[in-house]
């Protein structure tokens, strides 16, 4: 049995009270390592940590924070292999998505932000009666950086890059359904020689030392990437004492499918928007809406494409569609798939769970699953299942393409196709979404800003958002007349 560690002051150690969680391998249902059920008095000591170490970090010259990340890039980079293998057994996701995806992208994430560390700037502005203004970005101290399962080691460094960039000293709180990737980092982390407490990760449950730490009051500033409901009940907590947030949370994300797009090219992006990561990506693209001329053309198409997608060991290399996280989230998918044919709609592919046979035989795998003939205001239309299952709309013009675009509470991200330039533009700008692809999906490029709007975020990552976001600013004015 592996035992995960949490990472407080420089140091490994388990929690004080001593008490683990189970950690589960999704493939095969079965527990393979113990993580730290932090309390209070863990992520007491880690804050504490993070305090002590915060004033010399902020004064840290930017430059050398930039090559400590570097290196913390470096050291993930050398060890992407294991730390692969560590995802895909972590998550179930196939090791071809761990290694193509997640690691690579978080060395990108430390890099990106070792550069911006560098590169970041204030700004000055002069006034013509003899004044000037110049605005300082400060560091805030302690930040808290609070992630989820779905991308655990990509979306970790997305946000401690950036906070320790800036000049913070941090403590992260990993989803204590996929802990590994985050303990073997603060290894390498302690390996390359991040000064003590200047990171910190707490291992536990999110109602326990996640909330914890959003309550404590040394905290200046809550990342956080998560459930809708978490990210309430966190700005719940957080309001009274004002403190800086960032939410990226959920979304049911709209693929437009116009009659005049490249055929085959949309099929085979709808299929990947909607079903990348087991469909456990927060802008997985889950309601396909399709114009009318082609909608049967087009659903037939989808569902032929998708019915090939055959869930398989994660540990094989040709694996291409792996787990579902865990039993919760698997009973979570299979009760919405439930839900939606007790409305009345019809299960075109998938729609039930997949045994795979030999080590797999006991994990949780679902067929991924296309649905069509609800109606848009139903709960399957409406709300987020975070699994592979998309459901198909058609629609007969731009007009009623937007309202179903717009239809739901969240507003993260949607993709439109077509061939009609002018259209598209105007579909992008009526579209409620704080991403809005055009003949792409997952088109990334860290230096945009990237959150959604409605019930899908607050605030936004990305670029010199995020470099904002983890630093205070400070206007000072020079009257040199
Ligand atoms: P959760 O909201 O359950 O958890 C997210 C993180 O918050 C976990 O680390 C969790 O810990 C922690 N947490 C839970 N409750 C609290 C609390 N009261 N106080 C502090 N921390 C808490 O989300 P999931 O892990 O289930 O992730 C899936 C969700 O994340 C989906 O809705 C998805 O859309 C969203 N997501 C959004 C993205 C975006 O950028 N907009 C990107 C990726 C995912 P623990 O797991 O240990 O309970």
């Amino acid at each position: 049995m592996e035992q995960i560690l949490n990472f407080i002051g420089g140091e490994h150690r388990p929690a004080a009270s001593g008490s683990t969680l189970p950690v589960y391998d999704p493939a095969t249902g079965s527990v393979y390592a113990q993580a730290p059920d932090s309390d209070a008095s863990d992520v007491e000591a880690a804050v504490a940590a993070a305090h002590c170490a915060a004033k010399d970090w902020g004064r840290t010259p930017a430059d050398q924070r930039a090559a400590l990340l570097h290196r913390l890039a470096d050291a993930v980079e050398r060890h992407s292999e294991e730390l692969a293998q560590a995802e895909s057994r972590d998550t179930g996701k196939p090791i071809a998505s761990a290694r193509s995806m997640d690691i690579p992208r978080a060395i990108a994430n430390l890099r990106f932000y070792a550069a911006a560390a560098t590169q970041f700037a204030s700004e000055s502005h002069a006034m013509e009666i003899g004044a000037i203004n110049y605005t300082l970005r400060q560091p805030l101290g302690v930040v808290a950086c609070i992630s989820p399962w779905n991308l655990p080691l990509y979306l970790l460094t997305w946000k401690i890059a950036p906070a320790l960039a800036a000049g913070n000293a941090v403590v992260a709180k990993p989803s204590e359904v996929t802990p590994m990737t985050a303990f073997l980092f603060s290894r390498l982390a302690e390996a390359v020689g991040l000064p003590a407490g200047v990171l910190n990760i707490v291992h536990g449950t999110g109602p326990g030392a996640g909330q914890t730490l959003v309550d404590h009051p040394d905290v200046k500033a809550i990342s956080f990437t998560g459930g809708t409901a978490t990210g309430a009940r966190i700005a719940a907590s957080a309001a009274p004492r004002f403190r800086k947030l960032s939410l990226e949370m959920g979304g049911k994300n709209p693929t437009i499918v116009f009659d005049d797009c490249d055929f085959e090219r949309t099929v085979a992006e709808t299929v990947r928007a909607g079903f990348s990561n087991t469909g456990q990506i927060c802008l997985c693209g889950s309601r396909v809406l399709v114009q009318r001329g082609i909608y049967e053309r087009f659903r037939d198409a989808l569902v032929a494409a998708v019915a090939e997608l055959t869930p398989g060991d994660p540990a094989d290399d040709a694996t291409r569609v792996g787990a579902i996280v865990n039993l919760a989230q698997r009973d979570k998918v299979l009760a919405a798939i439930t839900e939606a044919r007790a409305l009345g709609g019809t299960v075109l592919t998938g729609g039930e769970p997949v045994m795979v046979p030999g080590r797999c035989a006991q994990g949780w795998f679902i067929a991924p699953t296309v649905i069509e003939g609800l109606p848009a205001d139903c709960a399957t239309n409406q709300e987020e299942i975070f699994g592979p299952v998309v459901t198909l709309l058609p629609f007969e013009d731009e007009a009623e393409a937007i309202a179903l675009a717009n239809s739901v509470r969240y507003g993260l991200a949607a993709s439109i196709w077509t061939r009609d330039g002018a259209r598209a533009h105007r579909v992008a700008a009526a579209v409620e979404a704080g991403l809005v692809w055009i003949n792409c999906w997952m088109l990334r490029d860290l230096r945009v800003p990237m959150g959604g709007m409605k019930d899908s975020g607050v605030g936004r990552e990305g670029g010199f958002e995020a470099m904002r976001f983890f630093t205070e600013a400070k206007t000072v004015t020079v009257d040199h007349r």
